[in-house]
């Protein structure tokens, strides 16, 4: 799954989705999609729609309508046929003061409007170096476990960890995996273990398919390198 953030422009996307759509039918049997800015939700969906790349958006609001100014319902993502929403990025988390217990609140309003949450997870640079892993880890998915073995069989996660996002900083395929494992054995307690699970930060095709041959990593959330039709497609053949 590529995050593009917030880049793009109607002819650059232009190009890129219709590299992705062409490239796609090649990628093999995994799942390919694309998060893009709202605005472009439209211009993804004529351009991806009946090809093998799916697309969503990279956030929503947890109120299905009223008086919030600048957000997005799950309603509204439904009218642009959005299959995917992620929630809790970290640069949401960081820089619009997203809590566990909202990001937990818009992975409900997206699964109620029928559209699948990936849910992001992970730790800062300070609390790794603390040996804080596990614990936040456990922090920010407790709200989501609480919504229940039957919503949370129908959400993607995505671990990742914040020091590795856009740093060029990969986690090893051993550290990843010793965190994707204790995400696994929560899910597996609340009887849900075959849930996707995402890594992301600096994945690339150069590194992805030693992340990939990791037993609990099932796929890859990607920011930098989703932007680039060749790279991406490389991930996802990967
Ligand atoms: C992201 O935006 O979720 C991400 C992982 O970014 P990057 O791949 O650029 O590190």
């Amino acid at each position: 799954m590529g995050n593009w953030k917030m880049h793009g422009n109607l002819s650059a996307n232009a190009v890129l989705l219709a590299d992705l759509r062409a490239g796609a039918a090649h990628a093999g049997a995994c799942d390919v999609a694309v998060c893009v800015p709202f605005p472009y939700l439209a211009q993804a969906r004529a351009v991806l729609e009946g090809g093998a790349v799916s697309w969503g958006a990279q956030d929503l609001s947890a109120h299905a309508q009223g008086a919030f100014t600048g957000e997005v319902a799950a309603g509204m993502l439904n009218d642009f046929a959005c299959r995917w929403v992620l929630t809790g990025h970290s640069e949401r988390r960081a820089m619009h003061a997203e809590g566990d217990q909202l990001v937990a609140d818009k992975a409900a309003a997206a699964l109620a409007a029928g559209i699948t949450p990936v849910v992001c997870i992970g730790e800062t640079l300070a609390e790794q170096e603390a040996g804080q892993t596990h614990a936040v880890i456990a922090r920010q998915l407790a709200p989501v476990l609480a919504l229940g073995a039957q919503a949370v069989a129908r959400v993607v996660l995505a671990y990742e960890p914040v020091w590795a996002i856009g740093t060029g900083r990969t986690a090893t395929p051993e550290q990843a995996q010793s965190v994707h494992a204790a995400i696994r054995s929560s899910l597996h307690d609340l009887g849900v273990p075959g849930v996707r699970v995402l890594y992301g930060g600096s994945v690339k095709a150069s590194n992805a398919a030693s992340l990939f041959a990791m037993p609990d990593i099932d796929g890859a959330l990607v920011g930098g390198a989703s932007l680039v039709a060749d790279e991406f497609l490389r991930i996802a053949a990967a």
